[in-house]
């Protein structure tokens, strides 16, 4: 299983974070250590003093493929979720000024948070997906499908063009804007329109 990220796939986002909006979907990999397991606490990273969450629809691959075309990428995916991009901020300006890869900064083990899954059936996809992220009382981020600059076909049929997707792997699909900074002792609550998905203590 491997977990596939989309960077910059929100206008607003990209600007928040002073990044260009691209023209094709950035994306990079979290392994399978990565993945917080169910009932296993989150603990603050060590070498980082800026964590940052970033709230994101998250699609499970339900078909292994690759080269896969825009109009048949819908069959390749068959659950959704909100999780969390877990970004040590810190590390990430640092790796970005160099020009160096982003793994240590959003790959570590448990950076990648995923709530439960509902089945994605063609009246979800029908219309505009919202979710959102509650930072303790606060809801800090919104966001809406409709939003994105690559849609989750474009997203699917993009990536199987240098990778395999196979079952079980998961696609984060970016964040919206109002990324920011959580400490210890804060809790994270995840939701796909007013359904809670998750709910995450930091450690
Ligand atoms: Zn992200």
């Amino acid at each position: 299983m491997k977990i596939f990220c989309v960077g910059r796939n929100y206008v607003e986002h990209a600007k928040e974070l002073q990044n260009e909006v691209p023209d094709e979907p950035v994306i990079f990999i979290k392994p399978k250590s990565a993945l917080l397991q169910p009932h296993t606490p989150f603990y603050y990273p060590e070498f980082s003093n800026e964590l940052h969450y970033e709230a994101e629809l998250v699609l499970r691959v339900s078909k292994n493929g690759k080269y896969i075309q825009d109009r048949f990428a819908s069959r390749y995916y068959n659950a959704i979720s909100v999780g969390i991009d877990f970004t040590a901020r810190d590390v990430q300006q640092e790796l970005k000024q160099k020009g160096l890869p982003w793994e240590k900064a959003k790959a570590w083990d448990n950076s990648a948070v995923v709530g439960t899954w509902v089945d994605l059936t063609p009246e979800i996809l029908r219309s505009p997906i919202n979710f959102s992220l509650k930072l303790n009382e606060d809801t800090v981020q919104k966001g809406i499908s409709a939003d994105m600059i690559f849609s989750f076909d474009k997203i699917v049929a993009h990536i199987s063009q240098y990778f395999s997707l196979n079952i079980g792997d998961l696609i984060f699909t970016g964040t919206p804007a109002g990324v920011g900074e959580c400490v210890v002792g804060d809790v994270l609550q995840g939701y796909l329109e007013d359904k809670k998905m998750f709910e995450v203590e930091i450690k």
